[in-house]
């Protein structure tokens, strides 16, 4: 999860290495030399934390950008030997370096997408989780109000369910990628925070393993986000996301909660239009949606409810249509990529036993090329409807604006790019 709300979806990469948290250290007397009075979780924390070395001094020009980190650290709480140990003896991660450069050509349609989100295995392995969490899923369930499909799909696309956390050093991922100014302050924003986090022992340092994007834990907290929402569930008085299942899910619900979740609202569903629907309303409750003739797809009446919801089509018209709460928004908190979101939705619900999607995809439907929804965006940009930079990717800006230029033609208001349309604009503008 990175929580910016202008960040387009990628898919995490798959060649990460495991977690290596598992090498457990024995430290024989080691916990009782540096336990403090009150604190009965350190144990975890300086068994792990081998005899601290002499720091190396970091050189040359990186050497000058982490030392330039350190009157902001010291600021935020950070103290100097946290500081030091930190760093010491890193260098930037090339790997990571190398991702940020990597440009895809190619984005999935969402039909490949929402396969993979579901595949069989992975909700296989959703129910099982599903089935041995069951108990610490409905104490979770009544005290943040979540349901535990949300939290189930949430854990199940970004690791798996816990399959891959990521086993790159948190710091040395960050402390790269604020290097490189990438995505601006953002990464060096995250970095400080996780100073806080060694600062506070929360975990140890060498146990502090994520994405390439330092991402952490079984359902990937961003550190501004582990300050934010992170909780003890298990009640061992540590925050524990990247080993303690409870504290990570809990954790999970916390975010969605905090996020506006709201209990008595499904995140949306899978509708049926009747053939002569009139695309009148945009948004409006459960129960007004069901009057206006929309089922649940399959046929069965809509659930009724004062819920507000919006409808949505992630491929256009011939494609599955959806129903969408706030709730649906709460998820994309998490990730913005409406794909993403529909994938966690899908998959939590898959994982409690729900039915696979009834309509099908479109998929031998003519779709845009990235370079070809570039020019729709740009397109739009240029007759007034503003979609912001033109990136490739139909987000909630572009889908906005076509639906807009659509409306202005009298055309479905699916808010879905296709060949055709592009091939109005060109004529259009000719
Ligand atoms: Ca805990």
């Amino acid at each position: 999860m990175i929580g910016r709300s202008d960040q387009p979806f990628q898919p995490r990469p798959m060649d990460m290495p495991k977690p290596t948290f598992r090498r457990l250290v024995r430290a024989a007397g080691l916990a009782a030399a540096f336990a403090l009075p009150g604190c009965a979780t350190l144990d975890a924390y300086t068994a792990t934390t081998p005899p601290v070395p002499a720091p190396a001094p970091l050189r040359g020009e990186f050497g000058a950008f982490v030392e330039g980190l350190w009157p902001e650290a010291r600021a935020k709480g950070v103290s100097r030997a946290t500081f030091d140990r930190a760093f010491s003896g890193l260098q930037p991660d090339p790997s990571v370096v190398a991702l940020t450069r990597k440009q895809s050509e190619f984005v999935q349609p969402i039909w490949a997408y929402m396969n993979s989100a579901a595949a069989p295995e992975r909700v296989a392995k959703g129910k099982a989780m599903a089935e041995r969490y069951a108990d610490v899923l409905a104490r979770i369930e009544r005290q943040y109000g979540v349901p535990r499909s949300a939290v189930l799909g949430i854990w199940g696309m970004e690791t798996n369910f816990g399959s891959f956390t990521g086993g790159k050093d948190v710091i040395r991922s960050l402390v790269t990628l604020a290097h490189e100014g990438y995505r601006g302050d953002f990464f060096r924003n995250e970095l400080i925070v996780a100073l806080q986090i060694l600062e506070e022992r929360h975990i140890a340092r060498d146990r502090m393993t994520g994405s390439w994007a330092g991402a952490m834990g079984q359902t990937q907290f961003m550190p501004s986000s582990f300050m934010k929402y992170a909780v003890d569930f298990d009640g061992d008085g540590r925050r524990d996301i990247w080993n303690s299942i409870p504290d990570a899910l809990a954790s999970t619900a916390n975010y969605l909660k905090q996020h506006g979740w709201q209990p008595a609202a499904p995140w949306g569903v899978e509708v049926a239009l009747p053939h002569n629907f009139r695309f009148v309303h945009r948004r409006q409750s459960l129960s007004q949606w069901a009057q206006s003739g929309l089922k649940r797809a399959g046929g069965v009446a809509l659930p009724a409810g004062a819920a507000e919801a919006y409808l949505f089509f992630p491929a256009g018209v011939r494609g599955p249509a959806f129903l969408l709460t706030d709730n649906f928004i709460a998820i994309k908190a998490y990730n913005s990529s409406d794909a993403y979101a529909l994938g966690v939705a899908h998959l939590g619900d898959r994982s409690i036993g729900g039915q696979a999607l009834v309509a099908r995809w479109p998929v031998t439907e003519p779709h845009l090329s990235k370079q070809q929804t570039e020019e729709v965006q740009r397109r739009l940009n240029a007759m007034g409807f503003d979609n912001g930079e033109p990136d490739g990717r139909i987000g909630t800006k572009t889908r906005e604006a076509v639906r807009r230029y659509q409306e202005k033609h009298n055309l479905v208001p699916d808010g879905y790019p296709t060949p055709a349309l592009l091939e109005r604009m060109r004529l259009a503008s000719n």
